[in-house]
């Protein structure tokens, strides 16, 4: 660990470089300042997995994951969650009831909520569909969902892509936490096209959860045309939006993979490994860094700083990546048996945020009711 502590820089390493600063590009046009230090970056990149520590235990969440809509208003070139205007899919209330009862039924705790972007004015049917439910946008039914999902006994944890303010702020008491994957501060050729998705945006939604006091997963892919470089960028980007509001509850480290819409190969393993290594470096200890074992090769990446392998879903499929199963709970096991540590499962709230400072009053009383679903949250925290 590098970085020795997000509260207090006096020790830092990081500080101690004559500054270039650049500009993350698209912030400023989001009314979010941010500035890179090119010398930290620098730094960052002569990282090695030798200079992190594994970590003495990984975790997982049990969840369900519920595609509210696969409509979308971009067309990310590696992406296949969404679905074009014709064909995109919006459940209904009594499908998401549904999934979330099952998820209850099989011990999960979490509703793991995701979207495309905004669904732009080509989803017409979308639209249509939304105004039948007395929704005008697809913001003010994922609270109807999230309150179905705590009627259910799961806590909600929503991952909708960009978010304002003003569609963040009505949803975020009624989430244990949220997330949205920076993927990078870069402008790259996969996120082009007409509609295209700009770093800028990912960096507010970033900064919007920080003012709002929303605990936050993030993360980075990898192998989407950025650059080394871009990736130190991106990695002290989360780092200081983490120093700023202490929201960032773990970094996601993802290797792009290939699909029906992405040939563009994968990150080889050196780079998932050092790239790893510097999320590590880069964040406090407590940040929790995860990677996904469905889509990269955590078994190789325990020494660089997992210590984390994300949700695991007994009753659904990974539906943004549909081709590549969800672990089942006994290969958690076996990469734990692997590291030598232990596993153990954790709510999709990390237990640092268990407080009134950073909890709703709706979220603590679910985790304190004396139900079922309280006693099953409150099971994981003993
Ligand atoms: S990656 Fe996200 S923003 Fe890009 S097309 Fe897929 S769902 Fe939309």
């Amino acid at each position: 660990m590098i970085r020795p502590d997000s509260t207090d820089r006096r020790n830092d390493p990081f500080n101690s470089f004559t500054h270039t600063v650049c500009d993350v590009f698209g912030a400023e046009a989001y009314g979010v300042e941010l500035t890179i230090d090119s010398a930290d970056a620098e730094r960052l990149l002569s990282v090695e997995p030798s200079d992190v520590s594994a970590a003495p235990e990984l975790t997982f969440a049990r969840n369900v994951f519920i595609p509210l809509t696969t409509a979308c208003r971009y067309t990310c070139t590696y992406c296949t969650y969404y679905d074009p205007p014709g064909t995109a899919s919006l459940l209904s209330p009594e499908e998401i009831r549904e999934i979330c009862e099952r998820g209850a039924d099989a011990g999960c705790t979490e509703a793991l909520f995701t979207f495309g972007d905004d669904p732009d004015d080509r989803y017409t049917e979308i639209y249509d569909q939304l105004a039948e439910l007395g929704h005008d946008s697809i913001h003010s039914y994922l609270r109807e969902a999230c309150e179905i999902a705590l009627e259910c006994g799961l806590l909600p944890h929503s991952n909708p892509g960009d978010q304002t303010r003003e569609q963040m702020e009505p949803v975020a008491d009624v989430n244990a936490s949220m997330g949205v994957m920076l993927e990078t501060t870069a402008e790259v050729q996969a996120h082009g096209g007409p509609r295209s998705k700009e770093p800028g945006q990912r960096i507010a939604t970033l900064a919007t959860a920080g003012e709002l006091g929303v605990p936050f997963t993030t993360g980075i892919l990898v192998g989407i045309g950025e650059t080394a470089e871009d990736r130190a960028e991106s990695l002290l980007a989360i780092a200081e939006f983490h120093e700023r509001y202490g929201h960032i509850q773990e970094i996601i480290v993802q290797p792009v993979v290939s699909n029906a819409r992405w040939q563009g190969g994968s990150p080889d393993l050196e780079t998932m490994r050092q790239t790893t290594a510097m999320a590590r470096a880069a964040l406090p200890e407590d940040v929790s860094i995860q990677s996904p074992p469905n889509l990269a090769p955590v078994e190789e990446l325990l020494d660089c700083g997992i210590d984390d392998l994300g949700g695991v879903s007994p009753v659904t499929d990974d539906h943004i990546n549909p081709e590549y199963k969800w672990p089942a709970l006994r290969e958690l096991e076996a990469i734990a048996e692997t590291a030598d540590v232990p596993l153990s499962e954790r709510l999709p709230v990390y237990e640092r945020y268990l407080s009134s400072e950073w909890l709703s009053p709706t979220i603590e009383a679910a985790i304190d009711a004396d139900d079922e679903a309280g006693r099953r949250y409150r099971a994981l925290l003993e």
